[in-house]
């Protein structure tokens, strides 16, 4: 469908200029969104071998691939995402949406009972460019992934999740310090400079 509209062309244009596209294709990236990832783990430090990973909103696959390399053999990772994505060695996909009760139970069934060192969450709704429709749709999102944090973290585990500045942020933040003892967001030089897109990164979980 991108391409038929204006908007769409335009959109599509952009993205064939972006030096991030072009920087993850030629390294084999999925997606421009791993350098967001890779930026947020130079800084804080989030992944490591060995460890158990759940990755919301995951397709195309990018931070599921970056994470994939840093946990190594011995660590897990599962990606969740309402798309469907190629397989990826050494990550478990599931496709379903996360808003439905199926579909978490799904992903508690993958688990198997294990706690988790690190949830990541890239979720975003589609975006209609109403903020009135879509900061409701998106702090929906990013409190789900905070209720799953909470339910499926191990003591000191790590949150991390996309929010969007605007209406209920304040309170995200707010109810996310109630449970993570360190909790700040950072814009990665990634994430475009006119999205209201940034990342709360809350550290040492309480359980
Ligand atoms: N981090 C990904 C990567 O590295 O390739 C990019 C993620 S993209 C910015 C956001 C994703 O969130 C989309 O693929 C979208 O399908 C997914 N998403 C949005 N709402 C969702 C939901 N309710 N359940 C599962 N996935 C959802």
């Amino acid at each position: 469908m991108a391409g038929r509209t204006k908007r769409g062309r335009r959109w599509v244009e952009e993205h064939e200029r972006d030096p991030w596209v072009q920087r993850a294709r030629k390294a084999g990236w999925r997606s421009r969104a791993v350098y967001k990832l890779e930026e947020l783990d130079q800084k804080e430090s989030l992944l490591g071998r060995g460890m158990k990973v759940v990755d919301l909103g995951a397709a195309p696959g990018a931070w599921c691939q970056y994470a994939a390399r840093k946990v190594g053999e011995r660590g897990t990772v599962i990606g969740l995402d309402i798309l469907p994505m190629d397989p990826l060695p050494g990550v478990v996909l599931l496709q379903g949406d996360f808003t439905e009760d199926s579909v978490l139970n799904d992903l508690e069934a993958a688990l198997d009972g294990e706690k988790l060192d690190l949830v990541l969450s890239d979720m975003a709704p589609n975006i209609s460019g109403m903020a009135a429709v879509d900061q409701p749709r998106s702090m929906y999102l990013a409190e789900l992934a905070l209720a799953f944090a909470r339910d499926h973290l191990k003591p000191g585990g790590v949150f991390v999740t996309k929010v969007f500045q605007g209406e209920g942020f304040d309170e995200f933040m707010k109810d996310s310090r109630s449970s993570f003892e360190a909790v700040r967001t950072r814009k990665p030089a990634a994430s475009r400079d006119r999205s209201r897109e940034v990342y709360l990164v809350a550290r040492n979980y309480r359980v």
